[in-house]
């Protein structure tokens, strides 16, 4: 079948953003016994998990296999927010920035793009993470002269095991996310996602690493400009899918609902970065520390509340 096959896939083309056509596409295509039914189906499970949804990336490594093999045409299609990957061989500037400024039209986004875990250069960076668990070496640069680096848009939850580490080196990569398994780096004394344009948010969790003292973060990346904070991502909580995970404040496992999910501007190391918090309680959120002056003064929705243009800009 060709990608021209079908008045549904042309009306999927079309409307990019409809995810019932998606759905009804799908049954269009098992009814034709087509494997990319299965595909399909999956991306559409996925695309509905926040980016720092616990095991998302097992979610993901099943939609890499059943990506295995399908016309990357139809796959640019369905994925556009990896139609990069397969164009370009360095990452682009994200479409939060207009010629190198933060838009001011709408919110930063949570970028949503699933790693794929079945490229050559996932498996190196796990190779590495695993080997680094060994040699536990004091600076640690996962990507440096990774071959197709831009296809990895977060690190392995296997980041966990480098207890030794004390610098972490992710200079000018295509991250999105960085997952809470940071937190458990415990040895972590610099952090270094300098000119990682895509990277807008932290998980709460690296608040865990208590020796952590130096950074060097794109504010850019994360508040704009001096003239224009950007606007953080709305969390809906009645959108998040039920999980059992352990709280970002006080790691106890729960039945997550999304209920205390909130944003906090704090300082990590040098620099005052947007947090996203996984709180298990009204107690856990109220537990958080104060942001500093100028800054959101609690913890926050994101949506509609802009964010003061202050802090160190890079
Ligand atoms: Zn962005
Ligand atoms: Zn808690």
């Amino acid at each position: 079948m060709s990608i021209d096959d079908g008045e549904l896939f042309t009306a999927v083309v079309r409307e990019p953003g409809d995810v019932a056509l998606r759905e009804v596409y799908a049954d269009w295509l098992e009814q034709a016994g087509d494997r990319r039914a299965g595909f399909l189906r999956k991306y559409l499970e996925v695309a509905r998990l926040p980016p720092d949804f616990p095991a998302r990336i097992a979610h993901e490594a099943e939609l890499s296999r059943l990506r295995t093999g399908i016309d990357p045409d139809w796959l640019k299609v369905i994925e556009p927010e990896r139609a990069y990957q397969y164009d370009s061989q360095s990452a682009p500037m994200c479409e939060c920035y207009d010629k190198g400024a933060m838009r001011r039209d709408r919110p930063l986004a949570l970028h949503h793009e699933s790693q794929d875990t079945e490229c050559d250069a996932w498996k190196t960076l796990l190779d590495r993470v695993e080997q680094a668990a060994c040699d536990q070496p004091a600076v640690f640069a996962p990507l440096r002269n990774l071959e197709h680096g831009h296809l990895i848009v977060t690190l392995p939850p296997t980041i966990a095991k480098l207890t030794a580490v004390t610098e972490l080196t992710l200079y000018g990569s295509n991250l999105v996310r960085i997952p809470p398994e940071i937190g458990q780096m415990t040895n972590l004394r610099e952090l270094t996602p300098y000119t990682s344009y895509r990277l807008h948010w932290l998980p709460y969790e690296i608040t865990r690493c208590r020796r952590l003292s130096n950074s060097t973060i794109s504010t850019r990346a994360l508040y704009g400009n001096r003239k224009h904070g950007p606007r953080f991502p709305a969390l809906t909580p009645g959108e998040y899918p039920a999980v059992t995970r352990a709280c970002s404040v006080c790691d106890r496992v729960f039945h997550d609902v999304g209920r205390y999910r909130v944003w906090i501007s704090l300082r990590v190391a040098t620099d005052v970065v947007p947090l996203l918090v996984n709180a298990c309680s009204v107690a856990c959120v109220d537990s958080l520390p104060a942001p500093p002056d100028g800054y959101i003064a609690t913890p926050h929705l994101g949506g509609d509340i802009a964010q003061p243009p202050l802090g160190r800009w890079g």
